[in-house]
């Protein structure tokens, strides 16, 4: 069980010597080892101890500070023991609440004792309390600057933090990274003063400026936040750059493998596809490794200009890595380029978690050999053991779906392999992410800002846009009696069950509970059933049976959340709209749409809706723009969740936020270009106060 750090009380300390070296461990575990790390180490809210309250002007929830007499105190036994108290000003009296105490605060709460009393006021049973509240003795002088509160660890206590963060203020560096010029330019703080005011501001500094990070001290040092991360990632850059990649140009005569699949196609390239094609095309026949990012929305049409990078690559003696998501969209991948390739005489070997044995090592003997040109598979090509000949581009396709750290055992793997079978260091892999989620602007600025970004911006001709529909999930009869209706038609039809947080078994559950359930109420049309645990082999058959049309709904999980291409499927139903994520439920409903028949995508709710359940699916009522909804998404999540930046240490920015601080961020970008052109001693002492210790995140 979770206990509050809140309420946790604290036990007399057991050991005494060791007491010192635990606490530099602590302060090192917050990675506070020096002084220049102290003065950065910010508060995260402010208490006012430079006023007394009077008792009757308190509210819930809000911290405050009063001074007033013991009027009398108790040790309950009963729900459980606990030392109460009730404390009188002037104005009124407040209850004071121990849990867990010790005898000598049973003895300071006696009556006729007058006491400052500190802590968030309650709304208890019994009218306003503070639990636990901090006690010192009253009349004292009051603070003059509000007190900072850090973010700590089990142990640290902010008396500590203050003490060491005080002493750093007067031994750190405080001199200003940036001239004075540039300074003024700008219109910023001064670094040191920016920096004195957050640990101590003055207590008529606005508080409410300084809570939500608007305060001039705050924009100076997120300014300067977000100018290192320029600066890191332009550095980035210019690393790959100066890294050798093996070059493949671009073959154009009539019997080179690019323009014949581009001959057999029963479309022609969208204008957006031809541009994108040429960057890519560019790219890979540079010396130095590619590092691009081909974004265009749902059925856009990435597939195709991946197969024709993927090309250019194998026909100058290259083998190519495409790797998805999950293993029906690879499976996908790898029907769709065998369809496209192996008429031209590339055979496309296929690598995923559930491929037998054998087969498994067949391929891994020809991914070794080099015979193996073009290899699609899932996670499990960046397994160990599997060595490439000659890996010279990767494909990832609908990257944000994995985390930093995957994508950066993929580029290594392609860096190490290049090593031992060339002996020649630092030849690297090309590599080409798509996503079907455009990264807003501001992202694409940040942590992108090392990416080159292609963008498909157009939709292949034919599309007509998908209707959607809010539906309250009590009217649910009526649709299945309308999809009844719709199948007779000959419309095929999705139906996706939900996620059911942290239980597979539970979602597993749902999705065939709703196949019984549509089976019966459907007679005479067949239902389908996929989801993540079937065999590989079972969902591809039926996966099969859905695009040849022997499957009239399917019903699934969110396994086909990415990438599945079956043009006749025209309706689908979202089923508990409201758990999903905002840019799930554009990637499924990019699902359909893509045929020339109408379609409809309903998103059944269940009532009573959250705040952001209700501005998510508004979202998706009002725009089927891609770029629209990640920046709504990036509005009502934040960037950590839409990056996947939890389980990838993402979270570089400690200050700024990208979804507020736009503004910052384009300034920060300028600044970051002009000085690396004109300024590389003040670039390297802004990186040394900024990047202490982070290097290798900026890799990624
Ligand atoms: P996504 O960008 O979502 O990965 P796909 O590559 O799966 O999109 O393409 C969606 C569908 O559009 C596929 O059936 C594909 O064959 C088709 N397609 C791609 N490009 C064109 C085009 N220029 N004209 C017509 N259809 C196209
Ligand atoms: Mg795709």
């Amino acid at each position: 069980m979770n206990s509050s750090p809140n309420l946790s009380t604290k036990r007399p300390s057991k050991q005494g010597g060791s007491k010192d070296l635990s606490v530099r461990a602590k302060f090192e575990r917050l990675g506070l080892t020096s002084p220049e790390a102290l003065i950065l180490h910010l508060p995260i809210r402010y208490e006012d101890e430079t006023q007394i309250q009077p008792i009757a002007s308190l509210r819930a929830g809000v911290s405050a500070q009063v001074e007033g007499v013991v009027i009398r105190s108790d040790v309950l036994q009963k729900p459980r023991r606990q030392l109460t108290a009730v404390l009188r000003d002037e104005t009124a009296e407040i209850n004071l609440r121990w849990l867990t105490f010790y005898p000598s605060q049973l003895n300071q709460m006696q009556a006729g004792k007058r006491w400052r009393v500190r802590g968030e006021v309650r709304g208890g049973m019994y009218g306003y309390e503070f639990v636990h509240p901090r006690i010192s003795v009253p009349d004292a002088p009051l603070s003059v600057s509000l007190t900072p509160v850090y973010p700590t660890t089990d142990g640290l206590s902010q008396p500590s933090l203050r003490k060491a963060i005080a002493q750093a203020l007067s031994s750190a560096n405080l001199d200003d990274t940036l001239p004075n010029k540039l300074i003024h330019q700008l219109n910023l703080l001064p670094f040191d003063e920016a920096i004195r005011l957050l640990h101590a501001p003055p207590a008529d500094a606005n508080a409410q400026s300084l809570m939500e990070h608007e305060h001039p001290a705050w924009i100076r040092i997120k300014f300067d936040e977000l100018l290192a991360q320029q600066l890191s990632l332009a550095a980035a850059r210019e690393a790959r750059q100066s890294k050798r990649a093996n070059p493949f140009k671009a073959i154009r005569t009539s019997k080179s493998l690019v323009e014949r699949l581009k001959q057999t196609l029963p479309f022609t390239l969208t204008d957006a596809q031809q541009r994108v094609c040429d960057e890519i095309s560019a790219d890979l026949a540079r010396t130095f490794p590619m590092y691009r990012l081909l974004q265009g929305d749902v059925g856009s049409g990435k597939t195709i200009v991946a197969a024709l990078a993927a090309l250019q690559a194998i026909e100058n003696g290259a083998q190519v890595a495409l790797m998805a998501p999950t293993e029906i969209l690879a499976e996908q991948h790898f029907l769709k380029l065998s369809a496209w390739c192996e008429p031209l005489g590339v055979r496309v070997f296929w690598l995923a978690g559930s491929v037998s044995a054998r087969a498994r090592r067949e391929a891994l003997e020809a991914i070794r050999s080099g015979e193996a040109k073009l290899i699609v598979g899932t996670q499990a090509l960046i397994q160990e053991g599997v060595d490439f000949a000659s890996l010279g581009l990767i494909i990832v396709d609908e990257q944000h779906r994995f985390g930093v750290a995957q994508r950066l055992t993929l580029s290594r793997k392609g860096e190490a392999d290049e090593d031992v079978l060339h002996s020649r260091s630092e030849v690297v892999p090309h590599q080409l992410t798509m996503s079907a989620t455009p990264i807003p602007r501001t992202l694409a600025m940040t942590f992108y800002a090392d990416l080159e970004v292609s963008s498909i911006d157009q939709l292949p001709p034919g599309r007509t846009p998908v209707i959607t529909k809010l539906i309250a999930s009590d009217r649910r009869g009526e649709l299945i009696e309308h999809i009844a209706q719709a199948v007779a038609k000959g419309q095929q039809t999705y139906w996706v069950c939900p996620l059911v947080e942290e239980s597979e078994t539970l979602d597993l559950q749902t999705a065939v509970d709703t196949h019984q359930e549509l089976s019966q109420a459907l007679v005479g049309m067949r239902v389908g059933l996929v989801h993540g645990r079937l065999h590989a082999n079972e969902k591809a058959q039926v996966m099969q049976d859905f695009r040849a049309g022997l499957i009239h709904v399917l019903v699934a999980t969110t396994v086909i959340e990415v990438g599945v291409d079956v043009p006749n499927a025209s309706l689908m139903v979202i089923e508990h709209a409201e758990r999903f994520g905002l840019a799930q439920l554009h990637q499924l409903r990019g699902r359909v749409g893509r045929g020339a028949l109408q379609s409809v995508c309903v998103l059944l709710y269940q009532t009573p809706l959250s705040m952001i359940a209700r501005q998510r699916l508004r979202a998706m009522y009002e725009t089927q723009d891609g770029f629209e909804i990640s920046q709504r998404d990036l509005d009502l999540r934040g960037p950590g969740e839409l990056l996947g930046a939890r389980q990838s240490g993402m979270a570089l920015l400690r200050f700024a936020d990208l979804a507020t601080d736009s503004a910052l961020v384009r300034m920060a970008r300028e600044v970051a270009i002009e000085l690396r052109k004109e300024s590389p001693d003040i670039v390297k002492r802004h990186l040394n106060r900024w990047m202490r210790g982070r290097e290798d995140y900026l890799r990624s």
